[in-house]
Protein backbone atom coordinates (compact mmCIF):
# COMPACT_ATOMS: atom_id res chain seq x y z
CA UNK A 1 0.00 0.00 0.00
CA UNK A 2 1.29 3.81 -0.56
CA UNK A 3 2.25 5.84 2.02
CA UNK A 4 -1.30 8.09 2.33
CA UNK A 5 -0.66 11.81 2.74
CA UNK A 6 -3.97 14.63 3.76
CA UNK A 7 -5.02 16.34 0.77
CA UNK A 8 -5.33 15.94 -2.50
CA UNK A 9 -5.65 19.30 -5.09
CA UNK A 10 -8.10 18.92 -7.18
CA UNK A 11 -9.04 21.09 -9.80
CA UNK A 12 -8.45 23.74 -7.64
CA UNK A 13 -9.03 23.00 -4.59
CA UNK A 14 -7.12 20.44 -2.07
CA UNK A 15 -10.18 17.55 -1.08
CA UNK A 16 -9.28 14.60 1.43
CA UNK A 17 -7.39 12.27 0.65
CA UNK A 18 -10.32 9.70 0.68
CA UNK A 19 -12.33 11.69 -0.77
CA UNK A 20 -10.47 12.35 -3.98
CA UNK A 21 -12.79 10.32 -6.47
CA UNK A 22 -13.75 9.97 -9.96
CA UNK A 23 -16.72 9.20 -11.87
CA UNK A 24 -16.45 5.51 -13.40
CA UNK A 25 -16.91 7.17 -16.56
CA UNK A 26 -14.23 9.17 -16.84
CA UNK A 27 -12.84 9.35 -20.64
CA UNK A 28 -9.37 8.56 -19.60
CA UNK A 29 -10.13 5.93 -17.42
CA UNK A 30 -11.30 4.13 -20.24
CA UNK A 31 -9.01 4.81 -23.24
CA UNK A 32 -5.86 5.97 -21.15
CA UNK A 33 -4.96 9.10 -22.68
CA UNK A 34 -4.40 11.32 -19.51
CA UNK A 35 -0.74 13.37 -18.97
CA UNK A 36 1.25 12.90 -16.08
CA UNK A 37 3.99 13.39 -14.59
CA UNK A 38 6.78 12.26 -11.50
CA UNK A 39 8.62 14.59 -9.36
CA UNK A 40 10.17 14.16 -5.94
CA UNK A 41 11.15 16.70 -3.71
CA UNK A 42 13.98 16.05 -1.31
CA UNK A 43 15.22 16.62 2.50
CA UNK A 44 18.14 18.36 2.42
CA UNK A 45 20.25 20.35 5.16
CA UNK A 46 18.45 23.75 3.54
CA UNK A 47 15.36 22.20 4.02
CA UNK A 48 12.92 20.62 1.34
CA UNK A 49 13.41 21.05 -1.87
CA UNK A 50 11.64 20.13 -5.37
CA UNK A 51 14.32 18.92 -8.00
CA UNK A 52 14.00 20.31 -11.17
CA UNK A 53 10.21 21.72 -10.81
CA UNK A 54 10.58 24.17 -14.08
CA UNK A 55 11.71 21.05 -16.01
CA UNK A 56 8.46 18.76 -15.04
CA UNK A 57 6.36 21.42 -15.61
CA UNK A 58 7.22 22.24 -18.71
CA UNK A 59 7.12 18.41 -19.70
CA UNK A 60 3.60 18.47 -18.62
CA UNK A 61 2.56 20.66 -20.40
CA UNK A 62 4.25 19.43 -23.50
CA UNK A 63 2.58 15.83 -23.08
CA UNK A 64 -0.88 17.77 -22.89
CA UNK A 65 0.27 19.90 -26.05
CA UNK A 66 1.09 16.82 -27.77
CA UNK A 67 -1.82 15.08 -27.21
CA UNK A 68 -4.28 17.58 -28.05
CA UNK A 69 -5.14 18.36 -23.84
CA UNK A 70 -5.39 21.93 -23.32
CA UNK A 71 -4.53 22.19 -19.48
CA UNK A 72 -6.74 25.01 -17.67
CA UNK A 73 -3.76 26.55 -15.57
CA UNK A 74 -1.21 28.22 -16.33
CA UNK A 75 2.30 26.91 -15.96
CA UNK A 76 2.71 29.44 -12.94
CA UNK A 77 -0.43 27.71 -11.20
CA UNK A 78 0.33 24.27 -11.38
CA UNK A 79 3.32 25.15 -10.28
CA UNK A 80 2.68 27.20 -7.44
CA UNK A 81 -0.51 23.98 -6.34
CA UNK A 82 2.74 21.31 -6.49
CA UNK A 83 4.32 23.47 -4.09
CA UNK A 84 1.04 24.01 -1.97
CA UNK A 85 0.52 20.32 -2.31
CA UNK A 86 3.79 19.52 -0.59
CA UNK A 87 3.14 22.08 1.89
CA UNK A 88 -0.48 21.52 3.23
CA UNK A 89 0.77 17.92 3.66
CA UNK A 90 3.83 18.88 5.41
CA UNK A 91 5.55 16.30 4.08
CA UNK A 92 9.71 16.70 3.83
CA UNK A 93 10.85 14.40 0.80
CA UNK A 94 7.83 13.09 -1.18
CA UNK A 95 6.90 11.74 -4.58
CA UNK A 96 4.74 14.09 -6.25
CA UNK A 97 2.14 13.02 -8.97
CA UNK A 98 0.52 15.95 -11.36
CA UNK A 99 -2.16 14.03 -13.72
CA UNK A 100 -4.46 16.02 -16.60
CA UNK A 101 -6.63 13.88 -17.68
CA UNK A 102 -10.28 13.70 -19.72
CA UNK A 103 -13.07 14.06 -17.24
CA UNK A 104 -16.51 12.82 -17.88
CA UNK A 105 -19.10 13.95 -20.66
CA UNK A 106 -18.83 11.99 -23.84
CA UNK A 107 -18.07 7.91 -23.99
CA UNK A 108 -17.20 8.14 -27.83
CA UNK A 109 -13.45 8.14 -28.40
CA UNK A 110 -13.72 11.73 -29.82
CA UNK A 111 -13.61 13.14 -26.45
CA UNK A 112 -14.99 16.73 -27.77
CA UNK A 113 -15.64 19.09 -24.71
CA UNK A 114 -15.48 17.14 -22.43
CA UNK A 115 -13.26 18.93 -19.38
CA UNK A 116 -9.77 18.62 -18.91
CA UNK A 117 -8.97 17.78 -15.24
CA UNK A 118 -6.03 18.04 -13.12
CA UNK A 119 -5.19 16.27 -9.55
CA UNK A 120 -1.93 16.82 -8.07
CA UNK A 121 -1.05 14.03 -5.11
CA UNK A 122 2.13 13.81 -3.31
CA UNK A 123 2.99 10.93 -0.35
CA UNK A 124 5.93 9.46 1.11
CA UNK A 125 7.57 7.29 -1.45
CA UNK A 126 11.10 5.53 -0.63
CA UNK A 127 13.34 4.40 -3.01
CA UNK A 128 11.13 2.63 -5.81
CA UNK A 129 13.13 -0.53 -6.17
CA UNK A 130 14.14 -1.28 -2.94
CA UNK A 131 17.19 0.10 -0.75
CA UNK A 132 19.09 -2.72 -1.33
CA UNK A 133 18.64 -2.45 -5.19
CA UNK A 134 20.35 0.88 -4.89
CA UNK A 135 23.40 -0.52 -2.82
CA UNK A 136 24.00 -3.64 -4.71
CA UNK A 137 22.00 -3.51 -8.24
CA UNK A 138 19.36 -5.25 -9.56
CA UNK A 139 18.68 -8.39 -11.94
CA UNK A 140 17.16 -7.10 -15.11
CA UNK A 141 15.50 -9.07 -18.23
CA UNK A 142 15.74 -8.15 -21.88
CA UNK A 143 11.20 -7.63 -22.06
CA UNK A 144 9.76 -9.94 -25.00
CA UNK A 145 7.83 -7.00 -25.38
CA UNK A 146 8.88 -4.28 -27.60
CA UNK A 147 8.89 -0.69 -26.66
CA UNK A 148 7.01 2.03 -28.87
CA UNK A 149 7.01 3.03 -32.36
CA UNK A 150 7.76 6.60 -32.59
CA UNK A 151 4.03 6.62 -35.03
CA UNK A 152 2.34 4.28 -32.87
CA UNK A 153 3.05 6.33 -29.30
CA UNK A 154 4.63 9.78 -28.98
CA UNK A 155 7.13 9.35 -26.41
CA UNK A 156 8.13 12.54 -25.95
CA UNK A 157 4.99 12.86 -23.87
CA UNK A 158 4.53 10.87 -20.25
CA UNK A 159 0.75 9.45 -21.27
CA UNK A 160 -0.66 6.77 -19.15
CA UNK A 161 -2.07 4.59 -21.71
CA UNK A 162 1.44 4.15 -22.87
CA UNK A 163 2.03 2.19 -19.56
CA UNK A 164 0.28 -1.23 -20.51
CA UNK A 165 3.36 -1.75 -22.41
CA UNK A 166 5.21 -1.08 -19.37
CA UNK A 167 3.39 -2.84 -16.79
CA UNK A 168 3.01 -6.26 -19.18
CA UNK A 169 6.80 -5.83 -19.49
CA UNK A 170 7.20 -5.80 -15.86
CA UNK A 171 5.02 -8.60 -14.53
CA UNK A 172 7.07 -10.74 -17.28
CA UNK A 173 10.18 -9.79 -15.28
CA UNK A 174 8.69 -10.17 -12.02
CA UNK A 175 6.75 -13.24 -12.44
CA UNK A 176 10.32 -15.00 -14.43
CA UNK A 177 12.23 -14.00 -11.19
CA UNK A 178 13.71 -10.60 -12.56
CA UNK A 179 13.10 -7.11 -10.70
CA UNK A 180 13.02 -5.05 -14.04
CA UNK A 181 12.55 -5.67 -17.77
CA UNK A 182 14.95 -3.49 -20.34
CA UNK A 183 12.68 -3.07 -23.71
CA UNK A 184 14.23 -2.58 -26.93
CA UNK A 185 13.04 -0.84 -29.95
CA UNK A 186 11.11 -1.99 -32.71
CA UNK A 187 14.64 -2.22 -34.91
CA UNK A 188 15.84 -4.24 -31.82
CA UNK A 189 17.94 -1.77 -30.03
CA UNK A 190 18.00 -1.12 -26.55
CA UNK A 191 15.09 1.36 -25.42
CA UNK A 192 14.29 2.07 -22.25
CA UNK A 193 13.07 0.38 -19.27
CA UNK A 194 9.76 0.40 -17.80
CA UNK A 195 9.98 3.70 -16.23
CA UNK A 196 13.65 4.58 -16.35
CA UNK A 197 16.21 5.57 -19.35
CA UNK A 198 19.11 3.06 -19.99
CA UNK A 199 22.76 3.66 -19.75
CA UNK A 200 25.99 1.73 -19.98
CA UNK A 201 29.72 2.47 -19.43
CA UNK A 202 32.64 0.74 -21.51
CA UNK A 203 36.09 1.39 -21.05
CA UNK A 204 35.17 4.61 -19.68
CA UNK A 205 32.50 6.27 -22.02
CA UNK A 206 29.30 6.74 -20.96
CA UNK A 207 26.20 5.69 -23.72
CA UNK A 208 22.79 6.46 -23.81
CA UNK A 209 20.29 5.63 -26.26
CA UNK A 210 19.24 8.64 -28.48
CA UNK A 211 16.08 10.18 -27.71
CA UNK A 212 13.98 8.35 -30.59
CA UNK A 213 11.58 6.04 -29.13
CA UNK A 214 12.10 6.83 -25.79
CA UNK A 215 10.86 9.11 -22.97
CA UNK A 216 13.18 12.44 -22.92
CA UNK A 217 14.16 11.89 -19.07
CA UNK A 218 14.72 14.76 -16.32
CA UNK A 219 16.64 12.17 -14.92
CA UNK A 220 19.09 11.24 -17.69
CA UNK A 221 19.56 14.74 -18.70
CA UNK A 222 20.89 15.49 -15.53
CA UNK A 223 23.26 12.53 -15.10
CA UNK A 224 24.37 13.59 -18.42
CA UNK A 225 25.36 16.75 -17.21
CA UNK A 226 26.86 15.84 -14.04
CA UNK A 227 28.68 12.95 -15.99
CA UNK A 228 30.16 15.56 -18.33
CA UNK A 229 30.90 17.73 -15.45
CA UNK A 230 33.00 15.12 -14.22
CA UNK A 231 34.93 15.01 -17.31
CA UNK A 232 33.29 11.32 -18.71
CA UNK A 233 32.61 10.93 -21.76
CA UNK A 234 28.62 11.03 -22.76
CA UNK A 235 27.15 9.58 -25.90
CA UNK A 236 24.26 9.41 -27.31
CA UNK A 237 24.26 6.42 -29.44
CA UNK A 238 22.16 3.26 -30.50
CA UNK A 239 23.45 0.05 -29.05
CA UNK A 240 22.27 -3.65 -28.67
CA UNK A 241 21.03 -6.18 -26.14
CA UNK A 242 25.12 -7.61 -26.30
CA UNK A 243 25.94 -4.67 -25.90
CA UNK A 244 24.40 -4.44 -22.48
CA UNK A 245 26.20 -8.02 -21.53
CA UNK A 246 29.68 -6.95 -22.64
CA UNK A 247 29.33 -3.74 -20.77
CA UNK A 248 31.60 -2.70 -17.58
CA UNK A 249 28.22 -1.02 -16.09
CA UNK A 250 24.64 -0.23 -16.84
CA UNK A 251 22.26 1.77 -14.53
CA UNK A 252 18.81 2.56 -14.61
CA UNK A 253 17.52 6.90 -14.57
CA UNK A 254 13.96 7.55 -13.48
CA UNK A 255 12.78 9.99 -11.03
CA UNK A 256 10.96 6.85 -9.17
CA UNK A 257 14.25 4.39 -9.90
CA UNK A 258 16.98 7.74 -8.95
CA UNK A 259 20.57 5.68 -10.33
CA UNK A 260 19.48 2.21 -10.27
CA UNK A 261 22.42 0.08 -11.03
CA UNK A 262 22.02 -3.32 -13.08
CA UNK A 263 24.08 -6.13 -11.74
CA UNK A 264 22.79 -8.84 -13.86
CA UNK A 265 20.82 -8.77 -16.73
CA UNK A 266 19.77 -11.85 -18.69
CA UNK A 267 21.55 -13.97 -16.25
CA UNK A 268 24.97 -12.77 -17.53
CA UNK A 269 27.20 -10.92 -14.78
CA UNK A 270 27.43 -7.30 -15.82
CA UNK A 271 30.97 -6.17 -14.90
CA UNK A 272 32.27 -7.48 -11.53
CA UNK A 273 28.58 -8.20 -10.73
CA UNK A 274 28.24 -5.13 -8.42
CA UNK A 275 27.98 -1.32 -9.30
CA UNK A 276 30.76 -0.31 -10.73
CA UNK A 277 33.19 3.02 -10.24
CA UNK A 278 31.14 5.19 -12.64
CA UNK A 279 27.43 4.29 -11.84
CA UNK A 280 28.74 4.96 -7.86
CA UNK A 281 30.95 8.32 -8.52
CA UNK A 282 27.11 9.67 -10.57
CA UNK A 283 24.90 7.65 -7.75
CA UNK A 284 26.97 10.08 -5.16
CA UNK A 285 26.76 13.10 -7.03
CA UNK A 286 23.29 12.98 -8.24
CA UNK A 287 22.37 12.65 -4.38
CA UNK A 288 24.21 15.03 -3.18
CA UNK A 289 23.01 17.53 -5.95
CA UNK A 290 19.83 17.07 -5.26
CA UNK A 291 19.89 17.39 -1.10
CA UNK A 292 21.41 20.45 -2.27
CA UNK A 293 24.85 19.27 -1.26
CA UNK A 294 26.00 20.72 -4.67
CA UNK A 295 26.12 24.92 -4.79
CA UNK A 296 26.49 24.74 -8.44
CA UNK A 297 23.37 23.24 -9.05
CA UNK A 298 21.38 25.20 -6.55
CA UNK A 299 19.15 26.30 -9.59
CA UNK A 300 18.00 22.80 -9.61
CA UNK A 301 16.25 22.93 -6.45
CA UNK A 302 12.94 24.84 -5.93
CA UNK A 303 12.93 25.28 -2.05
CA UNK A 304 9.70 24.50 -0.11
CA UNK A 305 9.34 27.74 2.13
C1 LIG B 1 9.19 8.79 -16.41
C2 LIG B 1 9.93 7.86 -17.30
C3 LIG B 1 11.32 7.87 -17.42
C4 LIG B 1 12.20 8.68 -16.51
O1 LIG B 1 12.01 10.05 -16.64
P1 LIG B 1 12.42 11.02 -15.47
O2 LIG B 1 12.11 12.36 -16.00
O3 LIG B 1 13.86 10.81 -15.23
O4 LIG B 1 11.60 10.64 -14.29
C5 LIG B 1 11.91 7.07 -18.39
N1 LIG B 1 11.18 6.28 -19.17
C6 LIG B 1 9.85 6.21 -19.07
C7 LIG B 1 9.09 5.32 -19.95
C8 LIG B 1 9.20 7.00 -18.13
O5 LIG B 1 7.89 6.94 -18.00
Amino acid sequence: MLNSSQKIWMDGRFVDWDEASVHVLTHSLHYGLAAFEGIRCYQGQMGSAIFRLKEHVDRFFDSAHITMMRIPYSKKEVSDAIIETVKVNQLESCYIRPIAYIGYGEMGLYPGDNPIRLAIAAWHWGTYLGEEALANGIRAKVSSFTRHHVNVSMTRAKVSGYYVNSILAKWEAKKSGYEESILLDPDGYVAEGTGENVFIVRNGILKTTPLTSILDGITRSSVMHLAREKKIPVLEERFTRDDMYIADEIFLTGTAAEITPVRELDDRQIGDGKPGPITKTLQKTFFRTVKGEEPSYANWLTPIG
